[in-house]
């Protein structure tokens, strides 16, 4: 059994994403073709947002809102840390400071309280400019939006949500990839809309910020490539990406109830032995990932690789134990909650097409 079957999908609709790859070998257009402008065109209307820019990955598209927003060295930046690495890289990558925030410890998300608690900190301290928060739809679930954007309003931060995780989920029929000033999003196979290499995109309302993400995706085009304006980047969506993620993106409503319908079993039989999810009245998770939480998570682990049934731990450690980011000298007591998670978290199999006899074995 594979944690996510990405071959058990290919199967299901491999007739049309062969054809759709044929099409492009046969055009010829590879770079910027014309499924780069068909499929942002969708994306943008499914999520419900004007603007959808697609690029290489969803670590570029985190990149490429730093650029758009300007953040340099002496801003904060305030982002969870428990979370995928990318999140905090880019804010040092583009020189400014990552300010981390814990978890909620139901939904795993960024924690309002402590945000705005850290950022009060910033503003006592002098030492750096609050800027911006990267909030991040962990597993799938939206984070707060409805609190984050009170807070971001009240200090006046622009407002980042890092969906990578979480295309196609919802807060009261809003979809994510529509919170924020900026939304990002990820193509990477693993994540609940994947295509079949690196791919990623970006979301805004904006359009101003988006005429700046066309420009720095091109090496910071002007009127054209050979026109240079400002400082870019490389960092496009392939054609034949594009075509994929076409075909996958029609079949994705369907496979996101089938992912919710997932989860509900394993919330079923799982609730007494476990916690178990917790999706807030009014959420849609779009189940990145199924996560139980279990003080001995280990001896867990090693009895389902004995029924076949792989697990994983996302995440092991938290920003601000990585050893990246070891000079900002934070301590687990700064994050009880994201300390304690990341030493008892543990995922399930979730995918789409997940092979119903495996719920027997639980
Ligand atoms: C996967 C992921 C990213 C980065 O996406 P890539 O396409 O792998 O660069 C960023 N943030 C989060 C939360 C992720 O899970």
């Amino acid at each position: 059994m594979q944690f996510i079957d990405l071959a058990a999908q290919y199967q299901h609709l491999k007739q049309r994403i062969d054809q759709r790859i044929q099409t492009v070998l046969q055009h010829g257009n590879y770079i910027m073709g014309p499924e780069v402008a068909q499929l942002e065109q969708q994306l943008a209307d499914y999520v419900g947002v004007k603007h959808c820019i697609s690029c290489a990955n969803g670590t570029d598209a985190l990149q490429l809102a730093m650029l758009v927003l300007d953040i340099k060295p002496g801003d904060a930046v305030f982002c969870p840390t428990f979370t995928f690495f990318a999140t905090a890289e880019v804010i040092a990558y583009a020189g400014a400071t990552p300010v981390f925030v814990d978890s909620d410890e139901r939904t795993f998300n960024i924690c309002p309280q402590h945000l705005e608690q850290q950022i009060e900190q910033v503003l006592k301290d002098g030492k750096l400019t609050p800027k911006a928060i990267i909030a991040v739809d962990l597993f799938g679930l939206p984070a707060n939006y409805p609190e984050l954007e009170k807070i971001a309003t009240k200090y006046q931060l622009k407002l980042i949500e890092d969906a990578a995780q979480g295309f196609g989920g919802e807060i009261n029929g809003q979809r994510a990839g529509s919170f924020g000033d900026i939304a990002t999003t990820s193509f990477f196979p693993a994540k609940p809309l994947g295509c079949y290499g690196d791919g990623g995109a970006v979301f805004t309302n904006n359009d101003e910020y988006a005429a700046l993400f066309r420009s720095y995706r091109v090496h910071g085009k002007g009127k054209d490539k050979y026109d240079n304006v400002r400082i870019g980047i490389n960092s496009r969506l392939d054609t034949l990406q594009a075509a994929i993620l076409l075909e996958k993106l029609a079949v994705f409503p369907d496979e996101l109830v089938a992912r919710n319908k997932a989860a509900d079993h394993y919330t079923t039989i799982l609730s007494e032995r476990y916690v178990t999810p917790y999706v807030p009245q009014g959420y849609l998770s779009s189940w990145a990932q199924y996560t139980l939480i279990s003080e001995n998570r280990d001896l867990q682990m090693a009895s389902y690789k004995s029924k076949g049934i792989p697990t994983m731990v996302y995440y092991g450690t938290c920003m601000h134990q990585q050893t990246a980011f070891k000079s900002l000298n934070y301590k687990d007591s700064d994050f009880p909650n994201a300390s304690r998670l990341c030493q008892q978290v543990f995922s399930l199999p979730m995918h789409p097409y997940l092979d119903q006899s495996m719920f027997a074995k639980l």
